[in-house]
């Protein structure tokens, strides 16, 4: 008998290059700026067990947690601040913000505690908040809850945007419990794992300048600046350069809204996020008929965030942040008004330019043109006459023949029936095939740019309640599950989901939906 008798190869414990959230490197810079930034808090878990009612694999792999830790019952305990990371700061973010046009001193997070962040393999940091985790000292009036119905709208909407390729928070994962939360109705309480490189809003500025607290404002300047913008340290005055490139991000990020039709519903400058993300999703609606005065907030009833109003509510933040940051843009007070007035002055241009080139992309137009301004308003105008549906619009037009024969030669793309006034819209086409025929646009090529920028599938309200109600009626959640998956791909056809495409049921116009969450 030889020494063989113990077989030690290939009997190995296997390695994981993959994180659980016991060993994830976690810290949280944020928390050693001091505590006038902020109030350290711990998340008030459940009464109720909670229990796990989607996570995000891939946000997961983003992170380098391994996805098998799904059912680990230690994640649960995480994700619904039971227990903390090691190395997590729990910490409510102090800041202001104007809301609805008018300066509220002091906000906060008042239901989001920030644990800390991980750098991901790729070196990308990700901060983690809980959100609906309980009381915090900027609570005000609230119960520091969030339902799980919003819960389920900020979750799948995140992810949609994700797909769409615009600038947003993720969402990790979302757990649901027993307890009761009281909004216009009885409802459940719900978390969500919110992640953002940074969750710094326009109003974390502004806090301070109505405080005439200016060093902090340089602060936390200089914290974004060695964090998300270090290229800008080497600035003669990096401040100025922040300030001018957020207002290119918000002006890009806005252009992306309106391309796809999103309304925000509540772009108060607390919202805003100092990266240009699509932050705190509330009330918002992707426009289904074509209404520029489109309003998805009901509880808006002047029209404040209307879908038409974005572009101008998106100045009116920057010039809130750009008075914020009054103090660091320049040591002659006047001067620096100056200056700062003129980077707002170059917004509008910034905005029309990103906006100019999405549509364009929209129809398939390659080359810019003085006409293609009006050939685009002039086909939006047709649609808010015969209420057509913006997404199904913009997808069928796809399938649009530049040449001389027929228009649309599959008829599942042709948008034509879409219009009361259809001669209105053949005399648009005509104008659109000789556009078409200018660039020597190839049809099949086109098709597939198109398709690559139309979505196909978007989060249409009646969508998000029908999961909804499911989730809550029947703690069934794998409607979430569907448009979860639907929508991280909402260029693809999916012919499969074909249903998910078509246009909102009758019902649909009752759904109301409030900045209660
Ligand atoms: P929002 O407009 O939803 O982003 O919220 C505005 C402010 O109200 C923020 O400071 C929130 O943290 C706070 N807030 C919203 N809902 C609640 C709640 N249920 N409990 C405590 N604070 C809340
Ligand atoms: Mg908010």
């Amino acid at each position: 008998m030889g020494p063989t008798v113990y077989n030690l190869i290939n009997d190995y414990p296997s390695i994981s290059l993959m994180y659980s959230f016991n060993n994830i490197p976690f810290s949280n810079s944020f928390a050693s700026l001091g505590e006038v930034f902020f109030s350290p808090i711990a998340p008030t878990p459940f009464r109720s067990p909670a229990h796990m009612v989607h996570f995000n694999i891939d946000a997961a792999e983003l992170l380098g947690l391994d996805p098998a830790s799904k059912v680990e019952p230690a994640l649960l305990a995480f994700l619904s601040g039971q227990s903390l990371p090691p190395g997590a700061k729990p910490l409510a973010m102090l800041y202001a913000g104007h809301q609805f046009g008018h300066l509220v001193p002091q906000l906060g997070d008042g239901r989001a505690i920030m644990l800390g962040e991980t750098t991901t393999p790729s070196g990308e940091r990700w901060e983690l908040q809980l959100k609906g985790c309980g009381l915090t000292p900027y609570s005000r009036n609230g119960d520091g809850r969030a339902v799980l119905r919003s819960t389920i709208r900020e979750y799948l909407c995140s992810e949609a945007m994700h797909g769409l390729g615009i600038p947003t928070t993720r969402a990790l994962a979302m757990v649901g419990s027993h307890d009761v939360v009281y909004r216009e109705t009885l409802e459940t309480g719900a978390m969500l794992t919110r992640l953002a490189p940074s969750h710094i809003r326009f109003g974390s500025f502004e806090v301070f300048y109505y405080r005439n607290q200016f060093e902090h404002i340089k602060t936390l300047a200089d914290y974004v600046i060695a964090h998300h913008y270090p290229a800008l340290a080497a600035e003669s005055n990096p401040y100025q350069v922040l300030l001018k490139e957020v207002i290119a991000r918000t002006a890009r990020l806005i252009a992306q809204w309106q391309s796809v039709g999103f309304t925000h519903g509540v772009m108060n400058s607390d919202n805003m996020s100092i990266l240009g993300l699509t932050l705190d999703y509330g009330p918002f609606g992707f426009m289904e008929a074509y209404e520029p005065g489109y309003i998805c907030n009901h509880s808006d009833h002047e029209g404040r965030y209307a879908f038409d109003q974005q572009t101008e509510t998106g100045l009116f933040n920057l010039s809130c942040l750009a008075q914020a940051l009054l103090p660091l843009l320049d040591e002659q007070a006047e001067q620096g008004a100056e200056w700062a007035k003129s980077t707002l002055s170059e917004y509008p241009a910034l905005f029309v330019e990103h906006y100019a080139g999405l549509m364009r992309a929209k129809l398939g137009l390659q080359e810019a043109t003085i006409e293609d301004q009006s050939l685009v308003q002039d086909l939006l105008d047709l649609m808010q006459a015969n209420r057509v549906d913006y997404t199904i619009l913009f997808r069928k037009l796809s399938g649009f023949s530049s040449g001389s024969g027929l228009r649309f030669t599959n008829p599942s793309y042709n948008p034509r029936d879409l219009f009361i006034n259809q001669e209105g819209f053949d005399a648009w086409a005509e104008r659109y095939a000789a556009r078409l025929k200018k660039e020597n646009s190839n049809d099949a090529e086109r098709r597939t740019r198109m398709n690559q920028v139309n979505p196909k599938y978007i989060l249409r309200n009646y969508l998000a309640e029908i999961a909804i109600r499911k989730a809550e009626d029947k703690q069934d959640y794998t409607e979430i599950d569907i448009l979860f998956t639907l929508l991280q791909r909402p260029f693809d056809e999916q012919i499969e989901f074909e249903a998910y495409a078509g246009h909102p049921p009758g019902w649909a116009g009752d759904i109301a939906v409030s900045c209660s969450s």
